[in-house]
């Protein structure tokens, strides 16, 4: 018999021979730039969209409520931990979405496994985009409902899909991502939409990488918008903004929710202070869009919709290399690979912030042309 040891060894030796090992690097995080072994990169890599995480009026509200309320909630929200700042959060966020009502999670991870099994379950059917996130599958496989996977962006595959395979089935609901996070692209929620009427489905937009960023974060199309505080909110914690009635069974029901210690005080307090900065300043938003549209222009890509811009390489070696050389000229942009993106299409994942300065944005671009022969 193998040990437990001898076992877990071999695997991973066998993933490093992939160059598909992972490994926690210890990164010191200031704004866009961070520091890993004594050396200070700028970061092209980062979900701070909008500069907000280390915002100095972010951190007084943070530090103001560690002092009123302590530092953990103590329980779950269903019992003590449900501190005064979750009213005045899920107010906001339904507010921002226009919606009936919010719950917030303990990330957004949380919110789709204890979101999507308390809608469907066995005898219902989901229909998922190729590319949805992680976590909208690891909810979708946890619900015990029936999976169909149509292809990336493709309405025309997911009405066959509907057609085919709705009327057997109690419930429907289709997952998408509203921005794509590996790719940058959004999806048609109006075509999505009226495919959702014809068929009697329910639509679930995952907003990770939308909010504060694009106009349609808030768009009536989608009957479940989910969400992460931990992006462009540059906080923590997930949330769900639908009907009055979908927030009351989550609330009931969500095993994510019920089971799970809720948000320190804090965390939900510079969140809070994060969306109302969010609220009254668009041009945050504008200015990651237009930077990674900068960068877009000067590689001759097409242009994005989203601070998200993929340079696909192909193999996990060709990212990586390109990665290490980025590196050593000061910036970083993380090599992406499978599975967490599909076979053959291993990329840079360039990230672009408020935060980001002009001279950044122009070294990235010269070094990236120096390697053109790569991009
Ligand atoms: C990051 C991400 C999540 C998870 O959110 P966390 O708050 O980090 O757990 C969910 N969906 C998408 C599309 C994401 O990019």
């Amino acid at each position: 018999m193998t040990t437990l040891e001898d076992y877990c060894t071999g695997e991973v030796r066998a993933l490093e021979r992939a160059d598909r090992r992972r490994m926690l690097k210890e990164s010191a995080r200031e704004g866009c730039h961070v520091v890993q072994n004594n050396q200070r990169y700028i970061s092209f890599s980062c979900n701070d969209y909008l500069g907000l995480s280390n915002d100095p009026r972010v951190i007084a509200a943070a530090s103001a409520a560690v002092k009123q309320y302590g530092n953990g909630s103590g329980a779950s929200r269903l019992v003590t931990g449900n501190h005064p700042l979750y009213a005045k959060l899920e107010a906001q966020i339904a507010r921002m979405k226009h919606r009936e009502a919010a719950v917030v999670f303990g990330s957004g991870y949380m919110a789709n496994i204890g979101t999507i099994p308390v809608l469907v379950g066995k005898g219902d059917v989901i229909f998922a985009d190729k590319l949805v996130h992680a976590c909208l599958l690891d909810g979708a496989q946890l619900s015990g409902a029936t999976i169909k996977r149509f292809r990336h962006n493709d309405t025309a595959h997911l009405a066959a899909l509907m057609a085919q395979h709705r009327s057997a089935f109690k419930h429907a609901l289709v997952l998408v991502d509203h921005v794509y996070s590996m790719d940058g692209d959004v999806a048609p929620l109006a075509e999505l939409s009226a495919l959702c009427h014809l068929h009697k489905g329910w639509l679930m937009a995952d907003d990770a990488h939308g909010l504060g960023i694009l106009p349609h974060s808030n768009n009536d199309a989608v009957d479940i918008w989910m969400g992460t505080l931990s992006k462009s909110a540059g906080s923590y914690g997930g949330y769900v903004a639908a009907s009055r009635a979908v927030v009351d069974m989550l609330v009931t029901k969500a095993r994510s929710l019920v089971f799970s210690t809720g948000l320190p005080p804090a965390t939900c307090a510079g969140a809070l202070a994060a969306l109302e900065i969010m609220e009254v300043e668009p041009e945050r938003g504008k200015r990651a869009l237009a930077l990674a549209n900068r960068v877009a222009d000067a590689l001759g890509m097409p242009h994005t919709s989203s601070p998200i811009l993929p340079l696909i390489l192909g193999s996990e070696t060709r990212a990586l290399a390109l990665s290490e050389q980025l590196k050593q000229r000061g910036i970083l942009a993380a090599a992406i690979r499978p599975p967490t993106v599909p076979p053959g299409t291993a990329r840079l994942r360039l990230t672009f912030s408020a935060g980001h300065t002009d001279a950044e944005v122009d070294m990235l671009i010269a070094s990236l042309q120096a390697k053109s022969g790569l991009v």
